[in-house]
């Protein structure tokens, strides 16, 4: 029988007393009894407006159908068809802005919990499912993917799976790109991305990590090493400053700095030997999810207080609902409609405060959110011995200084049509590294269409059905 309640079944999760002096998962999963009955939610409705929520287009009432009838590997074979990474998305994913913001039981209630679905299925199928991996035949052509996030994994999973000979280079020496070095261990664990590595691994993709390409090995000389096709999927790693005077004193961080010490480095574990400052008193600039997980580990690396600094209101927070919630219950403080002028000194060059000043709303601009516009004589200060800064990234332009006939946007993006395509011959781009900063589900949609394209066209070259050289 359909379950009618017009809530959600909640997601138990950690008290925000104790994880906040944590950093194991905040949110704990549902229960298989949890899961059915939030199956039950969906009615199975004939247009399946959330399919066309998901940029990978998961057959997303089908899976749930699976759950409601307690067939959890089936549900997960399911979603495999079109997503690569569940047990990532169902933790990431910004639900409530695709696939659960068009679910009908939205319009008068709260929608499926799809997310927590998908998480619970990933989960059970890594705890209970079949994994063993069947290694496709070769077909004897080789790809080389540039960047291990997953955009790059995505790609390298679908070629593989597809018998190419696939090596993945990666600059940093984990794979995982953000899903590693930015998303912290309390949203997202290290071993559920591990968990994915070891299977493209078993696929038989090779990882080369401590390669940046542009330095180590060019792009040209991984064609002249035999690579037919080159995918880039090298994110959007450059951070931006604001260019307000105080932001070279010690105590500054980008926030992509400060989350790869503390997660890709490990700083978060206590007998880390990677430097951080445990600051006391902690502003983060910037109200994205890069912004709240930096904040929540400033929090859980000892900091009394910390401060969200974002320049326009609640209502236009970037970041995900469920991460603005999770970072208000531990404590977090947001100072919203404020926007930083000034980082003050103390007299050995570290930071001793942050001037700002109030904000109001004016006229929309060109991204259609009203335009923040500084109050006049409202400048205050805030008092703090750390900032980090949050406010968005670029891709590195190596890339693009080391290959020639790569046409890139003003911005740093590569320029890229929807299969990946680039404007030089073989080489194909996706994910952040193309869009600039934006989503797992859609690095990995771009990873997949590139993959399709890649296929297509060595297939092209040689004979038609066959792949032999
Ligand atoms: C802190 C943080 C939190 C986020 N939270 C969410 C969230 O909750 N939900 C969500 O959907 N999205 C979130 N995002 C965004 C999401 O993680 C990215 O959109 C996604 O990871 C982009 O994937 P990608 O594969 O394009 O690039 P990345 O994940 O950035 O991976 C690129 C990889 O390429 C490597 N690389 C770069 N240059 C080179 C080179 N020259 N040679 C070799 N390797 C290179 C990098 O080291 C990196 O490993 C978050 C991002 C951050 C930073």
């Amino acid at each position: 029988m359909a379950n009618m309640s017009l809530k959600k079944n909640e997601m138990p999760s950690q008290d925000p007393k104790i994880r906040k002096d944590n950093f194991l998962e905040v949110a704990l999963g549902y229960s298989e009894e949890q899961a059915v009955d939030e199956a039950k939610r969906c009615l199975n409705c004939k247009t399946k407006p959330c399919i066309e929520g998901c940029p990978v287009r998961i057959y997303i009432p089908e899976f749930i159908q699976k759950v409601a009838e307690r067939d959890f590997e089936g549900a997960y074979q399911i979603i495999s068809v079109s997503s690569s990474l569940p047990a990532v998305c169902g933790r990431v994913c910004p639900q409530e802005t695709q696939c659960e913001q068009k679910c009908i039981r939205g319009k008068k209630g709260e929608p499926v919990a799809i997310g927590r679905l998908e998480r619970f299925v990933a989960d059970w199928h890594n705890q209970h499912g079949k994994t063993e991996v069947v290694k496709p035949k070769q077909n004897g052509h080789k790809v080389a993917i540039i960047g291990s996030g997953p955009a790059g994994l995505t790609c390298a999973g679908d070629l593989a799976k597809k018998g190419y000979d696939v090596t993945v280079f990666e600059a940093l020496h984990e794979p995982g790109g953000v899903l590693v070095y930015g998303i912290p261990e309390f949203r997202l664990p290290n071993a559920i991305v591990q968990k994915e590595i070891d299977s493209l691994k078993a696929l038989g993709v090779k990882i080369e990590t401590n390669m940046v390409i542009g330095k180590v090995l060019s792009i040209d000389e991984l064609m002249d090493m035999g690579f037919e096709a080159i995918f880039i999927g090298t994110g959007a790693g450059l951070p931006r400053f604001m260019g307000i005077p105080g932001e070279n004193l010690k105590g500054v961080y980008s926030a992509n700095e400060f989350l790869t010490r503390v997660n890709l480095m490990k700083a978060y574990q206590k007998d880390s030997t990677t430097p951080i400052y445990r600051a006391k008193k902690v502003a983060v600039v910037g109200g994205g999810n890069v912004a709240m997980d930096a904040a929540r580990c400033a929090l859980r690396l000892g900091a009394d207080k910390v401060y969200i600094v974002y320049r326009r209101s609640e209502a236009e927070l970037p970041a995900r609902v469920e991460e603005v919630e999770h970072a208000k219950e531990e404590g977090v403080i947001f100072k919203l409609l404020t926007n930083p002028v000034e980082i003050l000194p103390d007299e050995n060059n570290f930071v001793a405060g942050i001037k700002c000043v109030e904000m109001e709303l004016g006229e929309p601009d060109s991204s259609g959110r009203r335009r923040p516009v500084a109050k006049e004589n409202s400048e205050f200060i805030i008092d703090v011995d750390c900032v980090i800064m949050a406010i968005g990234t670029s891709p590195n332009p190596l890339i693009k200084a080391t290959t020639k006939g790569l046409e890139t946007e003003k911005w740093g993006g590569i320029i890229a049509d929807e299969t990946g395509k680039t404007s030089r011959p073989g080489v194909y781009a996706g994910g952040d590294a193309v869009t600039g900063a934006a989503t797992v589900i859609l690095a990995m949609g771009a990873g997949k269409n590139a993959a399709a394209a890649i296929d297509e066209e060595i297939k092209k070259k040689y004979s038609k059905n066959q792949l032999i050289k």
